[in-house]
């Protein structure tokens, strides 16, 4: 179907005026994000198609308009898949995954910048490419450690690698929102944080 767009009559104030600056948060079934990080957004198109295509159910809209010459439709904000997506169990191993394992801090230093990974164990000696032997450093801390051992280098990381789960990652994911995150979003990304005592 197509859509043709005018400007809408009530309008939010600060936020751009285009389709464009309206994306859909995507909950799954549970009405939790299908992913923090980078957070779960549809276009508006991908939006309304899903919503004509009956997969999602409309949670929330913006006051915000798209017309075509017989229908105005507010964009919707929040969208909620009708049918339950079952997350990987495993993460997959992936550079950005472990990033996210570490929270994008260089393990040894905490600097967030120039990130690699660096080996524990290094591949000169038999250390694998896996998640036990991984960590996030920056340049700076891997050359440093170069090809030693962590008792050669003198060096601690703060936090030992392992193998994450789903969950450790959603967790990690939500330290970094986007810029911008619409009103309607928040009861979604933050209603199941640990409140601080
Ligand atoms: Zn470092």
């Amino acid at each position: 179907m197509t859509i043709h767009v005018s400007p809408a009559v009530h309008e939010v104030p600060r936020v751009p005026q285009t389709p464009e600056a309206h994306p859909a948060l995507v909950l799954n079934a549970d009405y939790r994000p299908l992913s923090y990080y980078p957070l779960s957004l549809w276009s508006w198109q991908d939006a309304i198609k899903a919503v004509f295509l009956e997969r999602v159910n409309i949670v929330s809209e913006y006051d915000f308009a798209v017309h075509s010459p017989r229908l105005e439709m507010r964009l919707p904000s929040v969208v909620c898949l009708k049918t339950y997506v079952r997350p990987a169990r495993n993460p997959a191993f992936t550079r950005f995954n472990v990033f996210l394992r570490d929270r994008f801090e260089c393990q040894y230093c905490g600097f967030p910048e120039d990130l690699t990974f660096d080996h524990l164990v290094p591949r000169s000696r038999g250390g694998h490419t896996t998640w036990a032997n991984v960590i996030t450093a920056c340049a700076a801390c891997n050359l440093k450690k170069g090809n030693k051992s962590l008792r050669e280098a003198h060096m601690h990381p703060r936090q030992m690698p392992y193998e994450p789960t789903v969950h450790d990652l959603h967790r990690n994911g939500r330290l970094f929102p986007p810029n911008y995150l619409h009103q309607s979003w928040l009861d979604f990304l933050y209603w199941d944080t640990e409140l601080e005592p």
